[in-house]
């Protein structure tokens, strides 16, 4: 369920009608429901009730400070990547001992910020990296949180690009590695091993993938006992699906319920690290249709959003339902929805059939909440778009629309030149 609704013909964010917020900002823009956000959390949260939980919401999946904000206020966590997004996430009012750190590669400068920072755990993704940590807390003296993201090698069927624990995936240690990994660091002098962590992919539309990857932890959380090794939180990391377009995955009461039943009596404090079921949806990216043309077998609508602003249609074959703002009600079309960049890549949507749209219409690409600004770009020297988020009958500019000086900010001719 979200707040972008039709009334008169005419698309609204909660109270807001989309089309006045662009006659103030100008398009192209993204625009977050804050009813939508707050929902999704408290939806996702509520669905482990009775259970120790600490959901951490995954960053990069919309970093903005007034995203990031409410979910700090809703009690939630952070799951972070980098060391810009630990920033990025004490700003908005986190908690260090609600943060958890993944990635392949951790930079010292990244592990020194955390560890001064007091995270809650270090998922740990190479064996030298847990060595590397290790040091860097010796030095600084102090304990590292850790625990080892576990590679399941369970197939998310997802696409390749956000499949992550597959035995190719460069992500996680596979099951046998980590069991050593964990004896080398209950040897290790600077490091307190307290959890076990996997993230096995994004945009997964079955409990199935889950439940294998969770039978696996269970298994080691065993073994590591029979080593004496106490296991006190259980990341299950994030990756549920949404629809875009007619796909169905399991609501999170399903996806909790399969987990919650798995887990059973397991003495551990459970972390999730949902990103796109909570913020896909409760986003929209509005964008102005520029001009049209046609060749002798298709339609082209070239509109003012491009792959630098959302490139997910390009990078995946994501496919984003794109709405009239304002339905004219003049028959249908069969177009491709392209941008403005030097590309042939640069699409919305391609052969898409949709209702009849002219020059200056505004459209909505929908579901853009998940994975749209964090990876837009200043490609072809293009400004970044502004953030909105929408409150019952007002609207606030979470992020302004960037400016010429923000292209050549820190820029400087050599003085050779
Ligand atoms: C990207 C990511 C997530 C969030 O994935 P979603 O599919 O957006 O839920 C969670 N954990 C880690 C480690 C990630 O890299």
């Amino acid at each position: 369920m979200n707040h972008f609704i039709y009334r008169d013909n005419e698309l609204y964010c909660e109270n807001v009608p989309v089309r006045k917020i662009t006659e103030k900002i100008g398009t192209p823009l993204y625009i977050y429901s804050h009813a939508t956000l707050k929902r999704h959390f408290r939806v996702f949260s509520d669905a482990f009730k009775g259970v120790d939980r600490l959901i951490c919401f995954s960053a990069k999946a919309n970093t903005s400070l007034a995203v990031l904000r409410l979910f700090s206020n809703l009690g939630g966590g952070l799951d972070i990547v980098s060391g810009g997004e630990l920033y990025r996430g004490l700003k908005a009012g986190f908690s260090p001992r609600k943060i958890v750190y993944s990635g392949v590669g951790k930079r010292i400068d990244e592990i020194d910020y955390a560890l001064k920072t007091g995270i809650l755990m270090f998922n740990i993704e190479s064996l030298e990296e847990l060595e590397v940590i290790n040091k860097r807390a010796g030095l600084l003296k102090k304990k590292a949180p850790v625990a080892i993201r576990v590679n399941p090698d369970v197939d998310p069927k997802t696409h390749p690009y956000i499949s992550t624990g597959m035995k190719k995936n460069k992500f996680g240690i596979n099951t046998e590695f980590a069991i050593m990994g964990y004896r080398t660091a209950m040897r290790l002098a600077n490091i307190n091993v307290v959890g076990i962590d996997c993230h096995i992919g994004s945009q997964i539309t079955e409990t199935g993938p889950f439940m294998e990857a969770l039978s696996s932890l269970k298994s080691m959380i065993r073994d590591l006992m029979d080593y004496g090794i106490n296991i006190k939180y259980l990341d299950m990391g994030g990756g549920l699906g949404i629809t875009y377009d007619n796909e169905a995955p399991p609501d999170p009461v399903e996806y909790a319920n399969a987990i919650k039943e798995s887990i059973g009596d397991l003495k551990v404090k459970l972390i999730l690290e949902p990103g796109r079921v909570i913020v896909g949806n409760a986003g929209i990216l509005v964008t102005k249709v520029l001009y049209r043309k046609s060749t002798d077998d298709k339609e082209f609508v070239i509109v003012d959003a491009g792959m630098n602003d959302l490139v997910r249609p390009t990078l995946y074959k994501a496919f984003h339902a794109i709405k009239p703002v304002v339905i004219s009600g003049e028959g249908e079309m069969t177009a491709d929805i392209v941008g403005p960049i030097c590309e042939s890549g640069d699409f919305m949507a391609l052969g898409r059939i949709m209702p009849k749209v002219g020059q200056g219409e505004l459209l909505s690409v929908m579901s853009a909440g998940a994975y749209g600004f964090v990876m837009s770009s200043n490609y072809c020297s293009r400004l970044k778009i502004p953030e909105i988020m929408v409150k019952d009958d007002k609207f606030y500019v979470a992020r302004k629309r960037q400016k010429y000086e923000d292209l050549t900010r820190g820029e400087k001719i050599p003085s050779f030149l």
